[in-house]
């Protein structure tokens, strides 16, 4: 790898980061709340990609398991997040219900459970009665055998955080610059020592990859690569309806929530795609009359009145990559955040900011090792948690 060439003009920091997405605005924040001078890249206007189009779900159960303490951690920043940004950010604790349809699931589900219960989070089953005590406008006629609920589960506004989250950088000093894509990770003995863009170079102690879907064309620039594939997830919303879904709800065929504004977001099961295209597809409405009027037949009346897609990124065994890159001093990933980033990323932007300032990040990462995918027979996917 050829190093740099330091003539010329820079900025300097301590850290740099490319990426504000969740991961990026959160690491970006830690660090400059430990002192630290940051400067965060992004190549549009911070939560344009998956971040700003995320069905807002803020949720601990069905998880891998090495995600759960993480979600668990996250979820207790979460609770002061308004508090701490100083704006409302529509976080709310309404829980999580996940619907299971057939007896093979109910088995598989009551096992996640004593796990999740034993891993110290507060998750029930609850048999097809209390479901439909609960839920009185599910389908009467549509078999099922009961779901898991977790209380503590929650949802909050991605636009609303976008705001907040740039009240916070500004007040912390972070130099947010905006539409300037990262261009190539600088390199010197070693040592990843900054970030080129078309319009400077941003010289750097540390090194931060927050680019979600564009981490791995960044990680390229250094001569090493990450294997991470692209699904295409999308929502389609309703006209506003009397509140109908007490909390978010997951099945089969997608995941739902009413917005305070009483708009249903129906969110349909995402597809593996090769490029990064973001428009919304027919299909997405047809597989909203398919998959969710079976379980809610009133949704076969109301307006379908929009709809939005984003991209996820995935890794082999769909947990994230959150490391220090091999053969770099200094150069940090994280990425890979699949169907459910969202609840992590203040805690992955926490445990970033300390591992890359105190040394030593306060919870165990080492399930989310870049090194786990350097022989692929050690890749066990247990199942897709989207
Ligand atoms: C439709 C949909 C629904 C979802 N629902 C949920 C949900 O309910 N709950 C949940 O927890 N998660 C959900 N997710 C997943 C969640 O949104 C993601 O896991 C999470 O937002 C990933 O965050 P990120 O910061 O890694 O990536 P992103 O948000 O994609 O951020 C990456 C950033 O990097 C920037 N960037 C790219 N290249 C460069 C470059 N070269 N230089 C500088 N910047 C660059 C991009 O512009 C972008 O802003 C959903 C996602 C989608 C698409």
């Amino acid at each position: 790898m050829k190093n740099a060439n330091l003539s010329g003009n820079f900025v300097k920091a301590d850290s740099v980061v490319a990426g504000a997405g969740i991961m990026g605005v959160f690491t970006a924040l830690y660090l400059a709340r430990k002192g630290q001078a940051v400067i965060l890249l992004d190549k549009g206007p911070i939560f344009r990609a998956a971040t700003g189009r995320t069905g807002g779900g803020v949720r601990q159960q069905y998880r891998h398991p090495a995600e759960t303490p993480l979600s668990m951690a996250s979820v207790k920043i979460w609770a002061n997040l308004s508090e701490d940004l100083g704006m409302d950010i529509e976080y709310r604790r309404t829980g999580n219900l996940k619907l299971v349809r057939n007896e093979e699931e109910a088995v598989d589900a009551k096992e996640r459970v004593q796990r999740e219960n034993a891993q110290g989070l507060e998750v029930f089953w609850w048999e097809e009665k209390d479901v439909r005590e609960y839920l009185p406008i599910l389908n009467p006629d549509l078999p099922i055998q009961g779901g898991t609920f977790c209380p503590s589960d929650g949802t909050a506004n991605a636009l609303l955080l976008a705001g907040a989250m740039h009240k916070a950088l500004q007040e912390a000093g972070v130099q947010l610059r905006t539409h300037e894509p990262a261009k190539k990770i600088l390199v010197s003995d070693g040592n990843a020592i900054g970030i080129e863009t078309d319009r400077n170079r941003y010289l750097a102690d540390t090194v931060i990859n927050t680019a979600g879907a564009w981490a791995q064309e960044l990680i390229r620039t250094v001569g090493l690569d990450v294997p991470l594939f692209y699904r295409k997830s999308q929502i389609v919303v309703t006209e506003p309806v009397s509140p109908v879904f007490p909390c978010f709800i997951s099945f089969e065929h997608g995941y739902c929530r009413q917005a305070a504004s009483g708009n249903l977001h129906l969110g349909v099961r995402g597809y593996p795609v090769q490029n990064k295209n973001t428009d919304i597809s027919y299909q997405a409405f047809t597989d909203v009359g398919q998959g969710y009027i079976q379980y809610f037949p009133f949704i076969g009346r109301i307006l379908l009145i929009r709809g939005f897609a984003g991209i996820t990124t995935w890794s082999p065994d769909h947990i994230p990559i959150i490391d220090r890159v091999p053969e770099f001093n200094n150069l940090f990933i994280a990425a890979g955040f699949s169907g459910h980033g969202f609840c992590l990323g203040p805690i992955v932007g926490k445990l970033l900011a300390e591992w890359t300032v105190d040394g030593k990040a306060s919870m165990d990462l080492s399930a989310f090792s870049w090194s786990r995918f350097s022989n692929s027979k050690d890749i066990t996917r247990e199942t897709s948690y989207e």
